[in-house]
């Protein structure tokens, strides 16, 4: 077989969530709750999927959920969406981003991202037979540099992909980065994917903002969102896109041959969700915030440098104090294998390799299990 994308291996997600496993380790590296989700939303789940609901559900989604996603959107940035021709519920923010890539990549096109990025972007836009364009963003605080950005243009440009909150940098954009990019979006005729699967992670009383809250960037954009990220349920993989209807009749066309649908008992436990305990999406960002400040707290005395973290459930460490000769995969390998934590090497989510001393490590996770993380990398 001759290979689509030759330069991919195993993500590294799988790779470090193996290691951890097979050496016993504390896994921060992959991201996901190590707590359970709430109980309400597992019992709808539950009654839902006993009471029949168990077939497939509409192609766009729960009407119910479009619903409650809608009310939502205009809850956290006064943006009015249709349910019925601007919202469609899919796999996972995984699909949504793969199905809007498909759709906006022609082949030739260049696509500007940003580095580090997450790393399902690349592969889905050169199966689109698009070229990623690569931004680097740098240590220590990532801002976007946007006279950069203009610089790197060509009349090949044709969409540009964001990520605020960013994982894994845990940068979020402030309101000039947004008004920034709508000039960029406006001005070059691009279109815009925004992933925001973090976006009700966001700290220290900044402002939620959003592709949402820009009309004329709203206009060119699919708005990428994560319940497993909002609701601690990864493993659900739902998710949802919203984009102006024209986009959206476009995005449907591939949706439906990639999944066609979603799991339809889920769907009904999260528009439950959504409409009985709103409370639970608005208290995420304190939520997260305690378990960043408690983690900090008690790296305080280790040799580790943390980086700024504004958003996500993502910690950044330097290590260069404390073993400036590894790599930051050696560095990985050897925490998981010899001290019982696993993070991530933040070289990979780099187009060209990086070789900043820095690693990822999760804090969505019980304080307990951040403490005795912790405790080990305080030893260091
Ligand atoms: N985008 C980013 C930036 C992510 O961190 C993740 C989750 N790892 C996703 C997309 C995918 O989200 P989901 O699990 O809903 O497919
Ligand atoms: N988004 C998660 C992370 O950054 C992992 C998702 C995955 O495993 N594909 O850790």
């Amino acid at each position: 077989i001759v290979s689509k994308l030759p330069a991919v291996g195993t993500t590294i997600f799988s790779q470090m969530s193996q290691l951890a496993a097979e050496h016993h380790a504390i896994n921060l590296s992959q991201g996901f709750p190590d707590f359970a989700a709430n109980p309400f939303l597992l019992q709808r789940l539950a009654k839902h999927s006993a009471e029949g609901l168990n077939q497939y559900a509409p192609m766009p989604g729960v009407p119910m959920l479009r619903a409650q996603i809608a009310a939502l959107t205009a809850r956290c940035y006064q943006r009015q969406v249709c349910a019925d021709n601007e919202i469609t519920v899919t796999s996972g923010a995984t699909e949504a981003l793969f199905v809007a890539i498909q759709m906006l990549v022609q082949p030739g096109d260049e696509v500007l991202l940003f580095d580090p990025a997450y790393d399902s972007y690349a592969p889905a836009i050169q199966l689109a037979g698009g070229t990623p364009v690569h931004v680097r963003l740098q240590a220590p605080d990532y801002q976007v540099d946007w006279s950069l950005v203009s610089a790197v243009m060509t009349p090949r440009t044709r969409l540009i992909i964001v990520n605020s909150p960013h994982n894994p940098t845990g940068m979020v954009f402030k309101e000039s980065d947004w008004l920034a990019l709508q000039q960029l979006v406006l001005t070059h005729q691009l279109y815009c994917i925004s992933d925001e699967v973090y976006e009700h992670m966001v700290f220290d009383q900044a402002a939620q903002l959003s592709a949402h809250c820009f009309a004329a960037l709203a206009a060119r954009t699919v708005v990428v969102s994560s319940f497993g990220k909002t609701f601690h349920v990864t493993g659900w993989k739902l998710g949802y896109a919203i984009a102006p209807p024209s986009l959206t009749a476009e995005f449907r066309k591939i949706h439906q041959y990639v999944t066609f649908a979603s799991f339809t008992p889920a769907q009904y436990a999260i528009a439950d969700m959504l409409q009985q305990q709103p409370e639970q999406v608005a208290e995420l960002g304190q939520f997260y915030q305690q378990k960043r400040d408690f983690f900090a707290a008690a790296l305080a005395t280790s040799r580790f440098t943390l980086l700024p973290c504004a958003g996500t459930y993502f910690q950044l460490l330097d290590y260069r104090a404390i073993a400036a000769e590894m790599t930051d995969v050696q560095f990985c390998q050897w925490l998981t294998t010899e001290h019982k934590v696993a993070a991530i090497p933040l070289s990979v989510f780099y187009q060209q390799g990086s070789t900043d001393r820095i690693i990822r490590l999760c804090f969505a996770k019980e304080q307990h299990t951040l403490a005795q993380a912790a405790e080990i990398l305080c030893q260091l």
